[in-house]
């Protein structure tokens, strides 16, 4: 019985993992057709200053799925990278993003407006990154001040010369680079003194119960007296609350970005000022 019973489960975990290859395989198909009948949409969320003013987005990738509905970038990302199509993915990104920078750029308001967007480790390792992106910037007419690039910790690894030389060639173009989700990965202060960047993002689970959390605090403290001793900018993700916002304000944090001011949303739906 004892016997059977192993037998089964076996079987039962090999029914579930075939189950979620088939799922995977789909999926990985249809990112392949999705990408060729326009089915992604960047959504943007704002980022404000200590005065609540938005001063930028950052652009994050939804993919509107004929059947599933929405699916959601912490799903299909993983998937684009195991194929070329992360490539074409992350091309639409900075085509999309630079084009909205030059509609914003006649709106009073809009047009100071900077736009981030995540870029994935492929792309960067990409031969061809670095003159797609100074292309499209050409092609687009898009101020390349405004265009943010974020990027990890973990994408540095292993080839950080080759990373270091390619951002360096965007940055002379006024191209900036943010460190996002810092504080989960792997950082030394000489490391980080060594990355041509602009700005570092507290990531969102150093901010999460912040108002409660002292260990936390004393961690955003840390990380933004770290940055500010670098000359970059701090960016705190996942604001919730306005307790966390406040803490964050006295401790000399300089952008925020979460619920707390506006979740990500289509460009239609985006105002001016967040609501107060
Ligand atoms: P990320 O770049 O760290 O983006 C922040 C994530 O936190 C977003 O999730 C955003 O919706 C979410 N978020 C913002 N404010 C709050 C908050 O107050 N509370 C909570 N709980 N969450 C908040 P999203 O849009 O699902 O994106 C997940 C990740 O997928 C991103 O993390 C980024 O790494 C990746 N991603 C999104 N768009 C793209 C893209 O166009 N290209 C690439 N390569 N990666 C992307
Ligand atoms: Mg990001
Ligand atoms: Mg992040
Ligand atoms: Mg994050």
């Amino acid at each position: 019985e004892a016997k059977d019973a192993g037998r089964n489960t076996v079987v039962f975990f090999d029914q579930n993992l075939q189950a979620r290859l088939n799922n995977r395989l789909e999926l990985q198909r249809d990112l392949h057709r999705g990408l060729a009948q326009n089915e992604f949409e960047l959504y943007y969320q704002p980022k404000v200053n200590a005065e609540r003013k938005i001063v930028g987005v950052e652009g994050l990738a939804r993919w509107h799925h004929p059947t599933r509905g929405m699916v959601s970038p912490g799903i299909f990302i993983p998937i684009a990278e195991e194929s070329a199509d992360i490539l074409k993915m992350g091309e639409w990104v900075v085509r999309t993003a630079c084009a909205q920078i030059v509609e914003w750029s006649s709106h009073p308001v809009r047009k100071y407006w900077t736009i981030a967007i995540n870029v994935s480790v492929k792309q960067l390792r990409g031969e061809s990154f670095v003159d797609q992106v100074i292309q499209i910037l050409l092609e687009t007419g898009a101020d390349p001040k405004l265009l943010v690039l974020e990027i990890t910790e973990s994408m540095l690894l292993g080839d950080t010369e080759a990373a270091i030389d390619k951002m360096d060639v965007l940055r002379a173009k006024g191209v900036r680079f943010a460190l996002d989700d810092f504080g989960t990965g792997y950082s030394s202060l000489s490391y980080l003194q060594r990355l041509p960047i602009d700005q570092l993002k507290i990531d969102q689970s150093f901010v999460q119960k912040l108002d409660s959390n002292h260990i936390h605090q004393k961690l955003t403290r840390s990380i933004i007296s770290l940055g500010h001793s670098l000359d970059l900018q701090i960016v705190a993700e996942g604001v919730e609350s306005e307790e966390e916002y406040e803490i964050l304000k006295q401790q000399g944090c300089d952008l925020f970005q979460g619920y707390l001011f506006a979740k990500p949303m289509q460009r239609t739906l985006l105002r001016d000022e967040v609501d107060t």
